[in-house]
């Protein structure tokens, strides 16, 4: 899944950024309430992580602009303004959540996967179709009771087909979703990170069809 990270200090942006990069997020990082808006015209993102305090347009500012256009995107507010007041006006302007700076790396990525579970309109932690359940919190899969530990890159990629089951990905897609910004991709780097997950998961988990490109099935 793809994070737009909007955050102006450098030290936690960079903690930010290299941690969920390690969690199998692709992560593109902007410092400025303009850029955000920017880079949400042109770029499909899964979740916005969203400063307040930003130079050139603040974060409230910025969260209003999207949800006065209709942005559906989930949006979880980062700030170390902890007031109630601040908390409530955050929410109430549009935020799906709020959490107060200084927090832990873990609880972020906990509220991540719950902000995406309630925008894809299931409560169930696991994602599941008739083949396989794919565990968020763990990267963890099972298939026929059996579980299998994934890459970030294979995690990434059957995350972004367990989301939506039955729907086919092309190549374009499935880059657009696993790699940020600043990652060389390789031409064939796709196929390679299935064939990764067939061989340990088996053939039929992941559906190929032709010239379109991949699918799980629901
Ligand atoms: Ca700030």
């Amino acid at each position: 899944m793809r994070i737009l990270l909007v955050e102006d200090d450098y030290f936690i942006g960079s903690a930010i950024e290299q941690a969920l990069h390690d969690a199998a997020y692709a992560v593109d990082w902007v410092k400025d309430g303009h850029a955000a808006l920017s880079t949400i015209q042109t770029q499909e993102y899964g979740v916005l992580l969203l400063d307040l305090g930003l130079p050139e347009k603040d974060g409230i500012e910025v969260l209003q602009t999207l949800r006065k256009a209709k942005n559906p995107i989930p949006i979880i507010i980062i700030t170390a303004r902890d007031a109630v007041e601040d908390r409530i006006k955050g929410l109430d302007g549009g935020a799906d959540d709020y959490l107060v700076k200084p927090f832990l790396i873990t609880e972020l990525q906990a509220r991540i996967r719950a902000v995406v579970r309630r925008n894809q309109g299931v409560a169930d932690p696991i994602l599941s179709n008739d083949i396989l359940d794919l565990n968020p919190a763990t990267h963890e899969v099972t298939v026929d009771n059996e579980a299998y530990v994934l890459s970030a890159r294979e995690y990434a990629l059957l995350h972004a087909l367990m989301l939506r089951p039955g729907h086919i990905l092309s190549r374009d897609e499935l880059e657009d979703r696993i790699y940020g910004w600043n990652e060389e991709v390789a031409s064939n780097a796709i196929e390679f990170i299935i064939h990764g997950l067939r061989k340990k998961m088996g053939r039929e988990t992941i559906k190929n069809v032709r010239g379109l490109g991949w699918m799980v099935s629901k």
